[in-house]
């Protein structure tokens, strides 16, 4: 026996009662039920019935099977509770993907090729490359439709009528064809379940559209998601605005004025540090040997400027007697491999080069390393 399906008759059935018609290791059909099995992109209800819980709801052959985490008996009348909170979550983002599609087809032809509801967001594949002013465009449009509360209708039209009626469909389909139509916007066939009104949707946005394959890829929000969305970006947005002084909606202008205020003073660190290396290699000009340490100053273009200033040997250890101390050895006199085993092994560190040139890290204090010469 086919089961009655109360989830085409009212969406927004949250519970039911319903009798025990035929169970299989596991899964139990009834004479009718709310839960919405999977299909047309859409997931299937969670929810229970009786006193277990549904882990999983398929069709096969006009017959919904409940796949429940307790044995139930042929016979016995059950109440099933629908997970509301997924469902209409579901339904708000499945008839939002209808409107979306429907406003990009009428606007710029193109076809919706592929659909995913995920957890966080929900994408949309289009099979043409949409201009780029084609996003606001499409959700302005939508959120229109949203806003205007239209009456989602759900029929099955007559066998003859149908040819005449437009509708979108990813395939060619086999009579009987149910078709979900929001009046203005789309007419598509599909199985899935709907908010009766757009109002329901509460609003619509579009996150971000990629190339994919031979078009795009959008992924989008609606009702609830949009909502905390909303909310979280705007947390976001305001832990912004506070850490740069700037009104909440200039906080875009804040972050690039705040860049380029960065790059400047990199600019001009690195010049002061070009200038303090040069004035440090001058004060070592013609020492042969030239051992320094600093606590911030790169090591090896400090080394380079003392060799340059004329040193045989030019060492630099970069770091505190805390922290322990890179070092890099520069010579071209003398054998800087060697030396610079000799340190890492005296003080348990690691490093490497070549051509007269060793950089490596160590873990000891300035007086000792000075003790090692
Ligand atoms: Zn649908």
């Amino acid at each position: 026996m086919e089961t009655r399906k109360l989830f085409y008759e009212d969406s927004a059935l949250k519970s039911f009662t319903a009798k025990v018609t035929q169970v299989r290791e596991g899964w139990v059909a009834l004479d009718a039920t709310a839960f919405y099995p999977e299909g047309g992109g859409q997931p299937y209800d969670l929810g229970t019935l009786g006193e277990t819980a549904v882990l999983e709801v398929q069709e096969e052959d006009g017959v919904i099977w409940h796949k429940t985490e307790k044995p139930l008996t042929v016979g016995e009348t059950v109440r099933g509770e629908i997970d509301w909170q997924r469902r209409f979550d579901l339904m708000q983002q499945h008839t939002a993907e209808h409107i979306i599609s429907g406003v990009a087809n009428r606007l710029y032809g193109c076809h919706n090729v592929g659909f995913h509801m995920g957890a966080d967001v929900i994408t949309l594949d289009f099979d043409k490359v949409l201009p780029e002013d084609a996003m606001s465009k499409i959700e302005q449009l939508a959120n229109e439709a949203v806003f205007a509360n239209i009456p989602v209708r759900c029929y099955v039209p007559a066998e003859d009528e149908l040819p005449g009626i437009p509708y979108r469909t990813k395939k060619a389909l086999p009579y009987p064809v149910r078709l979900v139509e929001i009046p203005g916007y789309d007419t598509c066939a599909c199985c899935g379940v709907h908010t009766k009104t757009t109002g329901a949707l509460g609003l619509i946005k579009l996150l971000s559209c990629v190339k994919f394959h031979q078009g795009v890829r959008i992924e989008m929000v609606a009702g609830w998601r949009a909502y905390r969305m909303f909310c979280q970006v705007f947390d976001q947005n305001r832990q912004v605005s506070q850490a740069f002084s700037a009104k909440i909606l200039e906080t875009g202008e804040a972050a690039r004025r705040m860049n380029a205020a960065l790059t400047a003073e990199k600019f001009r660190s690195t010049s002061l540090e070009r200038q303090l290396m040069e004035a440090i290699a001058q004060s070592f000009a013609g020492q042969e040997k030239a051992i320094c340490f600093t606590k911030e100053l790169p090591a090896r273009p400090l080394a380079e400027q003392l060799a340059a200033k004329g040193a045989k040997l030019a060492a630099v250890f970069r770091g505190s007697d805390g922290e322990g101390y890179s070092f890099a050895l520069i010579s071209k006199t003398e054998n800087v491999a060697d030396l610079g085993k000799a340190l890492t092994q005296t003080f348990s560190g690691k490093g490497g080069g070549r051509d007269g040139f060793f950089q490596g890290s160590i873990t000891a204090t300035e007086a000792q390393i000075w003790g090692f010469w």
